[in-house]
């Protein structure tokens, strides 16, 4: 069953390294129905900045609508749920965050802020197949 934004004005649940691709999104993904929902979410984020979100490492509310979901788990390559895994704790260590914490939008952009700097991206990000289209490294 989808979800609707209605759904999300509780709480978010978004894997570590999506709370990038959140601020890089250029409106190019997956399919036209995981853009849709993309779309969505960063809009939703934007004038919402206190909505809570879950941070976590597994497939999320962004996942959700990607083709290459497969039964909760990223199966875009043979290796990519570990990878986006390795992605997601990296991510967690910049920004000095534990799995399953709870806070608002509003402090995680704060978190990217002070917290991450161009080669923490370049490490987090490096395999990334949509780095040449996203906004953070431009
Ligand atoms: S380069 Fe890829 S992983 Fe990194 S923020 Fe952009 S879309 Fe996300
Ligand atoms: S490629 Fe994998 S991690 Fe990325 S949105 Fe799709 S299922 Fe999630």
């Amino acid at each position: 069953m989808k979800k609707d934004l209605e759904e999300f004005s509780d709480i978010l649940n978004i894997r570590a390294h999506h709370l990038l691709c959140i601020q890089g999104f250029q409106g190019r993904g997956y399919s036209q129905g995981f853009v849709k929902n993309m779309d969505k979410i960063v809009n939703f984020l934007k004038n919402n900045p206190q909505t809570l979100l879950k941070v976590i490492s597994s497939t999320d509310d962004i996942c959700y609508c990607c083709p290459h979901n497969i039964e909760n788990t990223c199966k875009q390559s043979p290796s990519a749920e570990d990878n986006v895994k390795k992605m997601d704790l990296k991510t967690l260590n910049c920004l000095g965050l534990e799995k399953h914490d709870i806070t608002t939008y509003e402090h995680i952009i704060e978190l990217l802020s002070n917290r991450l700097d161009s080669s923490d991206l370049k490490e987090i990000c490096g395999f990334c197949l949509w780095i040449e289209c996203c906004n953070l490294h431009k």
